[in-house]
């Protein structure tokens, strides 16, 4: 055939997350929580009225802003919310990072920005991080079109002090910083706080992780007015309901809740600890974590081959096959039986 659609379409290389095994399995690969959502999001979820399901959403999640805007003691036009983290990120790189200038973040980070780069043709500049994965701030002062931190970084684990934070902010006046908090709650202090006193800082966060929400897919961002309504102007040019009146309930919810938010972020901490301990004793070097996650790399045995045998147990983790970090793995942290069970076959397993 002498013709073909294909030279008019777009191909992609996309971010491939980590896999959704349908019978049940130890799951320490994608980073959920292990404990279920709060007791009150779960009875809002009961009690919603299915009813209402026939009206289009609030189209810019207007009462989970409401009640975000009481939690962080912001304004609502401080707020944005969208269809998990990954949205609200795709769209901050599509508002904010719109120039010819490269934007900065690290060579290991969250895999997504670079698609999202390629995705919006948008320029990047790799910024390497120490042999010991550690983000020297400085690299980010020069002229760029933007910069984009996770704080604690992904899949490292390792978390930049708010002195730091604070440092790569000021040091771009005159570019978006956003800073991708995914991994807030388990830890690491939050830049909250700085969003009064700099404009050029855009905070995301997730209902994903610290707030065992990651099927229901909601997101946010908060920041200066002005940048919010950067990013809602994009956000109603593509779609203007993108979080279910389902979802924005649970999430309403899900921020009266700060006693189970609280206790469940603490037994992970404390299941981290121990874990990291003992993946140590076996011979493992682990970062430092403010996450619900180890990266933690063998000094004997191959990444690939651990998490092999590992999923021949039935025990998923994360290997990811990439320059610097292909012989380490990505480890969620589970309840305490999870792992303890890990722990008991990576010993079978090891020399
Ligand atoms: N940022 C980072 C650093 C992540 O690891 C993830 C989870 N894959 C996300 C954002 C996106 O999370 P979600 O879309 O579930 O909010």
């Amino acid at each position: 055939m002498p013709y073909s659609w294909k030279e008019k379409v777009r191909f992609i290389e996309p971010y491939i997350p980590g896999e959704q095994p349908e019978s049940r399995v130890i799951k320490l690969n994608t980073n959920e929580n292990p404990y279920p959502p709060a007791p009150c999001v779960i009875k809002a979820i009961r009690e919603f009225d299915l009813e209402s399901l026939r009206f289009y959403p609030s189209a810019e999640s207007d009462p989970l802003r409401e009640a975000f805007a009481k939690y962080y003691s912001l304004d609502k036009d401080n707020i944005f919310i969208a269809n998990g983290s990954d949205d609200v990120l795709a769209l901050s790189f599509l508002s904010f990072f719109y120039s010819d200038l490269p934007v900065f973040f690290p060579d290991v980070t969250y895999s997504f920005y670079k698609v999202w780069c390629a995705l919006f043709n948008i320029p990047f500049e790799l910024k390497e991080l120490s042999a010991d994965f550690k983000i020297n701030v400085t690299d980010y002062y020069g002229e760029n079109g933007g910069v984009v931190i996770a704080n604690p970084n992904a899949p490292t684990a390792i978390p930049l002090n708010l002195a730091e934070v604070e440092d790569i902010v000021s040091h771009n006046l005159s570019s978006v910083v956003i800073l991708d908090e995914a991994y807030a709650g388990f830890g690491c202090e939050s830049a909250m706080g700085l969003i009064k006193k700099y404009d050029n800082l855009l905070i995301v966060q997730t209902f994903s992780k610290s707030r065992s929400l990651a099927g229901m897919r909601i997101g946010a961002a908060f920041g200066n007015k002005e940048l919010i309504a950067v990013l809602s102007a994009v956000k109603n040019s593509y779609n203007s309901y993108p979080v279910n009146k389902l979802s924005q309930a649970a999430a309403e919810a899900s921020l009266n809740d700060a006693a189970y938010f609280a206790e469940t972020t603490a037994k992970v901490i404390k299941t981290r600890t121990f874990a990291a301990e003992e993946l140590k004793k076996l011979g493992f070097t682990v970062t430092e974590s403010e996450t619900n996650f180890l990266f933690a790399e063998h000094e004997k045995i191959s990444a690939s081959s651990i998490k092999n045998y590992l999923e021949s147990k039935n025990i998923y983790v994360r290997f990811f096959n990439a320059p610097r970090i292909n012989n380490h793995l990505r480890i969620t942290i589970g309840t305490d039986e999870e792992m303890e069970a890990l722990i008991r076959e990576l010993k079978s397993f090891l020399p």
